[in-house]
């Protein structure tokens, strides 16, 4: 369960006097080696401004931090049993590693037994244990500059067609082959619910999701055909805006976004996007209603599939569209981080808007065909 953490004096001291009476109760993450430790841990102890604490080892995972091999972290409350062991090993020294259940079958190892114990030990899925070590190993490191390198080229990440091979063309861009050759720059972006990923073309943001989310891996290989583009680590002119705009909306002072988006997909796909755009903050609308405003009222389960398709939480609304009987029914992101955002925008639904609209962001967001601010109607 998650509790709070001791003060910081307290932990800087007991991580590195080595207390042991303070296993469980914190993890220190690494920020240049992207690894988390127990404190006892008897490596090599990094200097104190690059470590950051966590109340549990999945915070730390969530926050895109890898387990250290020395220490072995997600085993503090005791050994892992022995059928475990081999499979942890395995996924330790194998960059990458997909394993569904035919595969741990294949080990002879019971999938159920598996899920139960990550779920009892870290409240994490085995599966979502996988896909955190994956996206980390690809972007966690993103944040710390040069590293980036180090981090594509030790990734091992090849679902995106190859990570190094697509960091090589980027380096030697070539301005005659940018026409055929798009990048898509991502980013790691943390906000109160947990680092998300984020990604930009010069065109705009076409990607903003939460790192542990089941499908991203599927978002992230549908928008590079789509937008037959790359992806590379790195900054763009877009995020700047974004980090600042997701900081207002968590902090409640921003209720709508301004930012130039890429939307691609069909043109169903489109039209229930941008109808997402027209729910005003603090609201919600059934799939029905949604289906009646694009004219579909037969179309109720597509636009609900294409509400799931959005890849771009948040800055789309699609935590304000909930089942007929008002009961939140499902989100990319999980359930919990539903309410957490219709919350937070029923709580701060009333407050005087905190920001002053940029005008140049207005008309950024005019050209792209976006609904003007303020004249988010019903239809
Ligand atoms: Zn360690």
């Amino acid at each position: 369960m998650q509790h709070a953490l001791p003060d910081t004096g307290t932990l800087y001291k007991a991580f590195f006097e080595k207390d042991s009476s303070f296993e469980g109760i914190f993890f220190t993450g690494v920020k240049t080696t992207g690894i988390f430790c127990r404190p006892t841990c008897t490596a090599r102890k990094p200097k104190w401004e690059h470590v950051e604490f966590f109340p549990s080892a999945r915070e730390a995972l969530l926050n895109g931090y890898r387990p250290c091999r020395v220490c072995r972290p997600l085993e503090y409350k005791g050994e892992a049993p022995d059928w475990l062991r081999p499979l942890l090993d395995e996924v330790d020294s194998s960059a990458g590693i997909r394993l569904k259940d035919r595969d741990l079958k294949e080990r002879g190892i019971d999938p159920s037994r598996v899920r139960r114990w990550f779920k009892k030990e870290h409240g994490i899925t085995f599966q979502a244990y996988l896909r955190t070590l994956r996206i980390t190993r690809a972007y966690g490191k993103i944040r710390y500059g040069d590293k980036v390198i180090d981090a594509a080229f030790d990734s091992g990440y090849d679902s995106l067609g190859g990570f190094t091979e697509s960091f090589k063309k980027a380096t030697g861009f070539s301005p005659n082959k940018s026409t055929r050759h798009q990048l898509i720059t991502v980013t790691r972006i943390l906000t109160p619910l947990g680092p998300m990923l984020a990604g930009a073309t010069d065109e705009g943001i076409c990607l903003l999701e939460f790192v542990d989310r089941r499908m991203i891996e599927t978002q992230l290989s549908r928008l590079k055909r789509l937008l037959h583009a790359d992806f590379v680590p790195g900054s763009n002119m877009h995020f700047e805006a974004l980090q600042r705009q997701l900081e207002e909306y968590f902090s409640g002072r921003r209720k709508e976004f301004r930012l130039p988006l890429v939307l691609r997909g069909s043109s169903f796909q489109q039209d229930v996007w941008k109808a997402l755009l027209t729910i005003p903050y603090g609201e919600t609308r059934s799939y029905q209603e949604q289906a009646l405003l694009l004219k579909r009222p037969d179309a109720i389960r597509a636009v609900a599939k294409a509400n799931g398709d959005n890849r771009i939480s948040i800055v789309i609304p699609c935590h304000r569209v909930i089942g007929k009987d008002g009961g939140l029914v499902g989100y990319g992101g999980g359930l919990w981080r539903k309410k957490y955002l219709l919350e937070h925008e029923a709580a701060h639904k009333d407050d005087p808007d905190g920001v002053s609209g940029d005008i140049h962001e207005r008309e950024i967001q005019g050209n792209m065909g976006l609904p003007p601010a303020g004249q988010g109607g019903h239809g």
